[in-house]
């Protein structure tokens, strides 16, 4: 507990994404998912993002909801945040390098054209 309180506590806006994901390394490792199979940490990424809909859902749209599982949920930034932990650690499992994933497909992605698919414009 005390060495991740340690690592939490030299957390701050200014560092670089690659700092944030050595942070998450260290911090998996220590609760004992460092070693986990790429399956379940798959698994548990796809688990995340329907957290994260569920709480889109409830905190940003008028569909229903169970009312009586309403404090079961976590808010938005809560699931944004876990859906960012264990992507990180899906790219630490896969000795990937987040930012330059990132910077890759982002110089594919500037050469691309975005358009909607109107059939009629
Ligand atoms: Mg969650």
């Amino acid at each position: 507990m005390e060495e991740q309180k340690n690592l939490y506590s030299q957390l701050n806006s200014q560092m670089e994404l690659n700092d944030i994901q050595d942070y998450i390394k260290k911090v998996i490792e220590i609760r004992g998912f460092g070693n986990q199979p790429i399956e379940q940490a798959m698994l548990l990424l796809v688990e995340e993002v329907g957290e994260l809909a569920k709480a889109i859902r409830k905190e940003k749209t008028n569909m229903c909801i169970d009312k009586y599982k309403i404090n079961n949920y976590d808010t938005v930034e809560g699931e944004i945040a876990d859906v960012f932990i264990v992507l990180t650690t899906v790219c630490n499992l896969l000795n990937i390098n987040l930012y330059d994933a990132f910077y890759e497909k982002e110089k594919i992605n500037i050469e691309r054209l975005w358009k909607n698919n109107n059939k009629d414009a």
